[in-house]
């Protein structure tokens, strides 16, 4: 990409690419320190608390919140100071010069003296054929979304982290029954997280369990499960089949420019935002594969505002 490409194009003084918790929390600071900013939602709105249940560990709300409603509240805040929410989808970057240049839809280019990245990570898949096969028909990563279509039926999950746990218990209250595979015979998740599927009497927990395949040819019909201690090889009923397994971060657009760990996560100088280039800054799970919290990832949006507004200062003087 070359700098004025696109016929229609806009200069700006701080963009911010993703809508989570990070994006938010800088669009708050940037605005109420006078910096007009604009800010690009990217292609899930409210980013990966919107595909949750209750938050119960964000300081301020005693009795938890919804995630989607939350997420409204940090929108309607960022708003009420000045940020311009825009919905569309960074497709290209180039940070070469400054200002740097970001590509909007394929099709619009905003020229940004600093750019705030916090583009978060997306959910993982198995992988299968079949799981790609029978998306949306049955196959899904979001219990929160989808789990309703599968009311008084029974369903699997996969995985063994916080994130399985929580979307298992909040298919058991909607779905008869609820599998959930754990490729080891150990879980992941908090103790706590732990306790409330092992006694739940809706969910089966099936250690040492490898999924082969997701049966059903329009739409998901059952499974064909490997016991890797026992090699025993099972098929069992289910209309729903829930995947989550973990994430990954949604930085693959600026690996050109930008310097990332082996697994994409954004390096950042220790304690500060700034990445290898001079004023792009990232925050939220784009750069933290270790917290990966709505709390911290507001606090690491908080110090991207905060550098980024210090960056444009020392360009004054
Ligand atoms: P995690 O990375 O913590 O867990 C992923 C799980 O998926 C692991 O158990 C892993 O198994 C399993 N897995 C990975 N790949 C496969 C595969 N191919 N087949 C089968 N199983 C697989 O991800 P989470 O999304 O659960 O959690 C991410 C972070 O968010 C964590 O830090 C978590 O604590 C936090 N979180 C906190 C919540 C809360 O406090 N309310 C709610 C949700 C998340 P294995 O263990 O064998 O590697």
């Amino acid at each position: 990409m070359k700098h004025g490409m696109s016929q229609d194009s806009e200069h700006v003084s701080v963009l911010i690419i993703g809508s989570g918790p990070a994006g938010y929390t800088a669009a708050i600071y940037a605005a109420r320190a006078g910096m007009s900013p604009v800010l690009y939602t990217g292609g899930q709105p409210g980013g990966q608390l919107t595909i949750t249940t209750d938050v119960e560990n964000y300081p301020g709300y005693p009795e938890g919140i919804m995630g989607p409603e939350m997420m409204e509240d940090f929108r309607k805040q960022a708003e009420r100071f000045g940020t311009q929410v825009r919905y569309g989808l960074v497709t290209e970057v180039d940070f070469s010069a400054r200002p740097h240049a970001v590509v909007v839809d394929g099709q619009k280019t905003i020229f940004a003296e600093t750019v705030i990245i916090s583009t978060g990570a997306s959910a993982k898949w198995l992988g299968l054929e079949s799981e790609t096969r029978l998306n949306g028909r049955g196959v899904s990563a979001c219990a929160v979304c989808d789990g309703f279509f599968f009311r008084g039926q029974e369903v699997a999950i996969v995985g063994a982290g916080d994130t399985a746990c929580e979307e298992a218990s909040y298919l058991a209250n909607i779905c008869s029954k609820v599998y959930m595979i754990v490729r080891r015979d150990e879980m992941r998740a908090s103790q706590i997280m732990q306790n409330r599927v092992k006694n739940n009497p809706k969910i089966e927990i099936l250690w040492n369990t490898e999924t082969q395949e997701i049966l059903g040819a329009e739409e998901v019909t059952g499974m064909r499960l490997l016991n890797t201690k026992t090699e025993k090889i099972s098929e069992i009923s289910i209309s729903g089949f829930f995947v989550a397994i973990g994430h990954e971060p949604n930085t693959g657009i600026f690996k050109e420019f930008i310097t990332m760990d082996e697994a994409g996560y954004i390096k950042t100088i220790p304690g500060t935002t700034k990445t290898n280039v001079e004023g792009v800054f990232a925050c939220g799970d784009a750069q933290d594969h270790v917290y990966r919290q709505a709390v911290t990832a507001a606090g690491t949006g908080c110090m991207a505002a905060l550098d980024a507004e210090r960056f444009l200062a020392s360009l004054e003087n």
